[in-house]
């Protein structure tokens, strides 16, 4: 799994270095795709349950599950969401970023920084013993508390021998009882941040997920094993770093 993921990681790296104002999402699309067969691996998302690209892009307002388009160039403040997985010797991966194109505003900067910490402080939570609320819990305090708002309608998941598994792992607290982290466990933590309302809908393709008003959405994720050791990033892009 951390090879699956390692591809992920090499992907969004990929990813980050080539945006710019001006190319088409279908591009980036290309890039991944090549890229994670070149190293071995099949692009998870391609086929899933229909979806028609390897790469989830999505833009400003749209939350997850954009789909690729020679129709869609990038532009200048643009903030774009590229979500990859792999499936690599039977065992998948799954991370995402959103990068910033261009000069964003302060207060979209500001979501994308909220996002990255309230994953980071989720992460944290990966501790046998712990319970999956725990992470819940750190995303949601985060994110309310800086001003911004959590995506309920979709969650994080276990992640394994197949892209997703039991439990899910929401970015808010439940009214009910929380599994168990234990040893060995992998998680995909995805907190999806609105700047506006927590409220999203589905576009007419059946898959871009959009913010009900309309306001910018961030999306960073991770997949993270539970070790005796604590968290290990399995999906982590450089020593140290998330
Ligand atoms: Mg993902
Ligand atoms: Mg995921």
């Amino acid at each position: 799994m951390h090879k699956a993921n390692q591809i992920v990681a090499g992907v969004l790296s990929l990813l980050e270095s080539k945006i710019r104002a001006g190319l088409t999402t279908h591009q980036l699309d290309k890039w991944a795709e090549e890229y994670c067969r070149d190293h071995g691996a099949e692009p998870a998302f391609k086929g899933y349950r229909g979806f028609p690209a390897s790469l989830c892009v999505s833009v400003n307002e749209q939350v997850v599950h954009g789909i690729p388009s020679k129709r869609t160039t990038i532009h200048d403040g643009d903030i774009v969401s590229v979500d990859f997985g792999t499936k690599y010797q039977g065992f998948y991966g799954d991370s995402a970023v959103t990068i910033p194109v261009g000069t964003v505003s302060r207060r979209v900067r500001q979501l994308l920084l909220v996002t990255e910490e309230a994953l980071a402080r989720a992460i944290e939570q990966v501790k046998i013993g712990n319970r999956v609320a725990d992470i819940s819990r750190a995303v949601q305090e985060h994110v309310e508390e800086q001003g911004f708002s959590v995506v309920r309608q979709f969650v994080g998941h276990g992640i394994g021998s197949n892209l997703h598994e039991p439990p899910e792992i929401p970015n808010y607290v439940q009214k009910k009882a929380s599994p168990r982290l234990v040893e060995g466990m992998v998680v995909a933590i995805e907190p999806m941040v609105n700047l506006g309302t927590e409220k999203v809908r589905v576009l007419r393709d059946k898959w871009t997920v959009v913010t009900a008003d309309g306001k910018p959405s961030a999306h960073f994720e991770h997949s993270v094993a539970v070790t005796a050791d604590g968290p290990f990033v399995l999906s982590s892009r450089s020593k140290g770093d998330n």
